[in-house]
This record gives structure tokens, C-alpha cells and sequence, in this order.
């Protein structure tokens, strides 16, 4: 009995090349009995119809299902080895391929693991557990992707917000450094004024004081003509008077005029000729505010162990305490003081003289601080602070503290104390580089703060001196 040719529309006629078959991601080579190369991509298996030609491609032309052990003939038709196995066992003459009806009378055939592998893959690809698993995996990147996005489109719009309020602060800035410009010129013209006007004053006295000599001179000059005519009007009756009659005629007494002393003009030209700009510069030094502020220590609130020079500007701390007398303003734990002065309103700037100590404290404290008890310096404790140790190390003492790197030592800090804006900022003195600002910082009062750190042996004795402008 003849076998039937397998040749039906839909059924595969096509053989699988060694070796260059891969599924999911990679290309899969098909190659044809006939020699012919046909390149099917497999990349997107996602899609059905797709998938539906490769389970062709993987079927078996005699029992119609996915390969099961998978064997090539010579011929290079593929069969479940059960099943051409079985078709051979039927066959009554000289086997052959039922594909192609080639004989092969030795009954040859090869495992062909490769598309054993790839009839497996698609097999677990296609299962329900598998669709779910992908499904599920599709469902997940979308959710991912969605989450993703709405992260992105939150970040453009904070980027957006920032814009906006970049502008606006920049806009603010702008109009408070023109102001902050236009009061310096205010106060610059206002003393170019004032030495104008000094100078017009003393160019209007000394022209009185000229013309008052100017007026007795004239004065002198009128007497004088008139005692002239009257001794010339003597000497001519000299000739026909007796002299007894020439005696009565007296010599008029001298005009006597009183006059300035020399006045030297060069006087006021050397007074107006010294370094005026320093010195109209240091005149406006004046009106500046806030100008660096002569605070002065507190001795009342110095722990015992710190020592204050006569004008209460500067400290050092002593390993041996001072008799002092008891208060409620005294730090007992640390070596702090505070300065006299108390802030409630404005903007005041001071400066400190760190010069080469090795550690230090400074900035401000709420005046509320507790005094006696061992308190760390923080903001939420009533401190806004900067802080030196190891010689090197600069802390901005914030909750966390925030490391300082200042591009020279600081030898001298300056703190700004802003209270309406509730603001403590500190700048490198020397130069006026900003170093760092504390933001909400809030008391019913404010006081300038200053701890030496303890001596170490000598190594960091040197006081701390709060920095006084001198004009
Ligand atoms: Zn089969
Ligand atoms: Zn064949």
C-alpha cells in the first residue's frame, strides 16, 4: 500500500539548518529541502500570527502536533521519531520519506536536538501558565512605565516651578541691590553735598572778611586823600604866613586802618587736597547700615573661666575659674559668653577675630538659652552657629552639621542677624564670602554668641576678639 505523499497546504515542507536556530531574540535560519534560504524573524513572538507560522514550521507532517523527539531524515524532512518510526513499520516495501518519497532503504535517520530545544520553547511559550506569566510581566512594565512617567512629568513641572521662582527671586534681588545701590549713592551725594557746602561756607567767609578790608581800606584811603589836601594846603600857605600862623596849622593825625592778617590762599587748597576719596569714603562708612557693630562682651553671662580684657573685647579661657558672683545669665557647663547687646528687630552684622585658634563656637544665641545645663548647640536648641576643630575642620552647626570648606582659613567671620527675615548668616570677613545661611531661626530675642573652646595645653589660648570698626 502506498503511503500518501504529505504535501497539503498549511503543512510544513520546510528543514531546519544546524546551528543557526535560535528563538526569542535571535533570527531563525529555515533552510528548504531545495536548498533554498529564508530568513524568519521570531523577535516579536508577541504577536499571534507570528507565533501560529512558527508552530507550523514546528509541526509534525504525520501527526499533525508540535515535534516530540524531533529526528531528520537525509532528505531533510523532520518527524517525531515515534511517528516515522511508526510509518516505517507499516511500510511494506523500501521505507521512504513521506514527505518527499525519497528512499532510504537503511532506515537512517538523526536526532536533531536543536529544534528539539526550540519545539520545547515554544511549547512552554505557548502554555496558559506562560501567556499569564507574560501577561502579568506586560501589565507590571506598563504599571512601572506609567509610574515612571508621572515621575517625569512631576520633575519637568517642579523644573517649570522653579523657573518661575528662580524669576521671581532674581527679580526680588535685583530690586533690593539696586536699592541697597541707590542708598549709597543717596549717602554720597548727600556728603558730596555737605563738604560743597562746607566749601562754599568758608569761600563766603573769607570773601566777607576781603571785602570788610576792602571797605576800611577805602575808608583809610578817603581819610587819607583828605589829610593829604590838608598838608598840602599847609605847605602852600607856608610862604605867605607867619610861622607862628604855620604853627597853629597842624599835621593831621594818622588814618589808622585795621585790616586781616595776611590771608594764605594756599591754606585752603591743602585742605582740600588730601585723599578725598578715603575720606569721604570713611565719612560714609557712617550712614552705612548695618556697618559692623562695636558689641562689647557681657561679663555677666562669661562662664567662670573665661577671662575678658578691660574693654570687653576680647577673651581667653583659663583652666583656673575666677571668683565670680552668682547669676542667672552665667553659662555654668561651657565656656561661653554672650555680648551686652540684645536683638529683637533690624538687620545687625558683627565681626569676629578667630585669627589662629584651633577650635571655636560663634554666632547666635536665642536669649532664652539655658545657661546652667550642658546644652549642644543647635538650632533647635536656641543656637545658629559655625564652628572650628582640628584647626581645619568647619562645621555649620545645622541638623546635620554641614561641612564648610572656605577657600582660605577663617581669621576673621562675620555674622549677619536678620530677625524679621529670621535669618543668621555668616561670611569670611577678610573677603566677604557668604558661607552659609540658618533659615527660621526664632526667638523673642537675640544675642551675640561666642565660645573659646577650652586652652588645650596653650595649643588654642588665643582670645577670640569681637572686631571693632575704627574711622
Ligand atoms: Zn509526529
Ligand atoms: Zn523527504
Amino acid at each position: 500500500m502506498a503511503l500518501p505523499l504529505l504535501e497539503e497546504e498549511g503543512v510544513t515542507q520546510r528543514g531546519w539548518s544546524e546551528a543557526e536556530s535560535e528563538i526569542w531574540g535571535l533570527e531563525v535560519l529555515f533552510v528548504t529541502p531545495r536548498g533554498r534560504e529564508e530568513a524568519v524573524s521570531v523577535r516579536r513572538m508577541a504577536c499571534r500570527s507570528q507565533e501560529q507560522s512558527l508552530r507550523e514550521e514546528l509541526t509534525c507532517a504525520i501527526c499533525c502536533d508540535l515535534f516530540q523527539d524531533p529526528v531528520m531524515l537525509e532528505c531533510m524532512h523532520h518527524f517525531c521519531r515515534e511517528c516515522i518510526q511508526g510509518y516505517w513499520s507499516r511500510c511494506p516495501r523500501v521505507v521512504s520519506c513521506p514527505q518527499c518519497r525519497r528512499e532510504f532503504p537503511n532506515q537512517a535517520f538523526r536526532p536533531h536536538y536543536l529544534v528539539s530545544g526550540v519545539v520545547e520553547k515554544v511549547r512552554q511559550c505557548s502554555s496558559e501558565e506562560c501567556r499569564r506569566k507574560m501577561h502579568k510581566q506586560f501589565e507590571d512594565a506598563l504599571l512601572s512605565q506609567q509610574r515612571e512617567m508621572e515621575n517625569f512629568v512631576r520633575m519637568k513641572h517642579v523644573a517649570e516651578q522653579n523657573i518661575c521662582s528662580l524669576t521671581k527671586i532674581s527679580t526680588e534681588l535685583h530690586s533690593k541691590i539696586q536699592a541697597e545701590f541707590g542708598r549709597l549713592h543717596q549717602i554720597l551725594e548727600q556728603e558730596e553735598r555737605a563738604v560743597l557746602i562746607e566749601l562754599a561756607k568758608e569761600e563766603e567767609q573769607l570773601v566777607v572778611r576781603l571785602q570788610g578790608d576792602i571797605m576800611q581800606l577805602e575808608q583809610g584811603i578817603f581819610e587819607m586823600k583828605k589829610g593829604m589836601e590838608h598838608t598840602q594846603q599847609s605847605l602852600s600857605k607856608m610862604a605867605d604866613s607867619l610861622l607862628l600862623e604855620v604853627e597853629s596849622m597842624a599835621v593831621r593825625p594818622a588814618v589808622h586802618v585795621e585790616v586781616s592778617p595776611t590771608l594764605n590762599l594756599e591754606h585752603l587748597r591743602d585742605r582740600y587736597d588730601g585723599p578725598l576719596q578715603y575720606i569721604f569714603w570713611r565719612r560714609m562708612l557712617r550712614s552705612v547700615h548695618p556697618a559692623p557693630a562695636s558689641l562689647t562682651f557681657d561679663p555677666e553671662s562669661a562662664h567662670p573661666n573665661l577671662i575678658l580684657s578691660k574693654d570687653l573685647t576680647a577673651v581667653t579661657e583659663s583652666s583656673r575659674p575666677r571668683p565670680v558672683h552668682q547669676s542667672s545669665r552665667r553659662f555654668q557647663q561651657c565656656v561661653n559668653v554672650l555680648a551686652s547687646e540684645t536683638f529683637r528687630s533690624g538687620r545687625h552684622y558683627w565681626e569676629v577675630w578667630v585669627g589662629n585658634k584651633t577650635k571655636w563656637d560663634l554666632g547666635v544665641a536665642a536669649e532664652s538659652v539655658d545657661r546652667a545645663a550642658k546644652i549642644k548647640l543647635c538650632p533647635e536648641n536656641g543656637y545658629w552657629t559655625l564652628r572650628l576643630r582640628n584647626r581645619t575642620d568647619y562645621w555649620a552647626v545645622a541638623t546635620p552639621w554641614v561641612c564648610l570648606t572656605p577657600q582660605t582659613p577663617l581669621r576673621k567671620v562675620g555674622v549677619l542677624l536678620n530677625c524679621e527675615e529670621q535669618r543668621v548668616a555668616f561670611y569670611n570677613a577678610e573677603n566677604m564670602f557668604h558661607l552659609f545661611t540658618f533659615h527660621q531661626a526664632t526667638a523673642h530675642s537675640f544675642c551675640p554668641f561666642f565660645s573659646t573652646c577650652f586652652s588645650d595645653d596653650k595649643q588654642n589660648e588665643e582670645p577670640l576678639r569681637i572686631c571693632h570698626l575704627a574711622l
